[in-house]
């Protein structure tokens, strides 16, 4: 049985693609069960011919739900409301609002809990790997698992998962447009940028990166008195390899890359009640709107903050 929420996403992205002529439906790719992964491309043709990119996905991890609710309502505002008009002005956009989606219908189906995607385990009768370990980045390192039947299973090979290897594939193919990449997970009301995979290695742009973070998580406490920390990410959550974050920062030269982790901080966890969808939506879309702002700043060069 397939639940019926995935075809609401799907058809919300028909939708949007429908109603905006500026906004377009591609298809990443296709899950290991075959289901499309689809986004929305957004470029209003304001500005100049070739503007920069703003990424944003969401629900690696399937039973993060918020990630894919509170986007969707993100975007929904930013299309819909005047105010929010020079943020698709000033850059255009990919949305990506839903990755996972094998391991979603799962979590509809009864396994609410489930994180990692569905693909058969040659090795072993445990199902799935954790994509968010799957990436081509320090795969295999700390942080990661190599048991099959770990929540952090990080794969048999580096983007083994259909999901991780045409997402890299998207992202490499339009890697020089792309100036920031966000990855939307729950829980825990954190803002991480890279790295994550060890604790000594800091991005060129650290200070860049902590700047706009501390301006990010200051709006959105500023909406609801929300507490979010920022940091790196091996510091501020734990040590883990093979992530979205890093893969994008290193591999893929994209400079401004986070993690988002959405609300709460585990009174509910992932099981967050739906009439906190758009209170965490909206503290999302005020750190978005500074975001904005904040990545069209030149980035001071020549200081290096690894460097004693
Ligand atoms: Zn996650």
């Amino acid at each position: 049985m397939t639940s019926c929420l995935p075809n609401f996403i799907y058809q919300w992205i028909d939708f949007v693609a429908r109603d905006y002529s500026f906004v377009t439906k591609f298809q990443v790719g296709v899950t290991s069960q075959g289901r499309p992964i689809y986004g929305l491309s957004i470029a209003n043709g304001v500005g100049t011919a070739q503007k920069k990119v703003i990424y944003v996905d969401a629900l690696i991890h399937c039973r993060e739900w918020i990630t894919t609710a509170t986007t969707i309502w993100t975007f929904k505002e930013m299309l819909t409301k005047s105010e929010y008009s020079s943020m698709l002005d000033d850059y255009d956009w990919y949305f990506i609002p839903m990755i996972n989606i094998d391991g979603y219908v799962h979590t509809w189906n009864g396994n609410r809990l489930w994180r990692k995607t569905l693909s058969a385990t040659a090795t072993s009768s445990c199902t799935g790997v954790d994509g968010n370990r799957n990436w081509d980045v320090n795969w295999g390192g700390d942080g990661a698992s190599p048991r099959p039947c770990d929540l952090t299973y990080h794969g048999p090979f580096p983007h083994s998962e259909p999901e991780v290897r045409h997402l890299s594939y998207f992202i490499m193919e339009n890697k020089d447009q792309i100036q920031v990449l966000l990855s939307v997970h729950s829980y825990s009301q954190l803002l991480l940028y890279p790295y994550n995979y060890d604790l000594i290695t800091i991005a060129d742009n650290d200070v860049q990166l902590h700047n706009i973070s501390k301006a990010v998580c200051e709006a959105m406490y500023a909406v609801h008195q929300k507490t979010y920390t920022y940091g790196r990410g091996a510091e501020t959550i734990y040590v883990a390899s093979g992530v979205t974050m890093d893969w994008a920062h290193e591999a893929a030269n994209i400079p401004i890359s986070y993690t988002y982790e959405l609300r709460d901080t585990g009174e509910y966890g992932f099981l967050l009640p739906a009439d906190q969808i758009i209170p965490n939506g909206e503290e999302f879309l005020a750190g978005l709107v500074v975001l904005v702002q904040e990545a069209q700043n030149p980035v001071a060069s020549g200081y290096r903050p690894n460097e004693a």
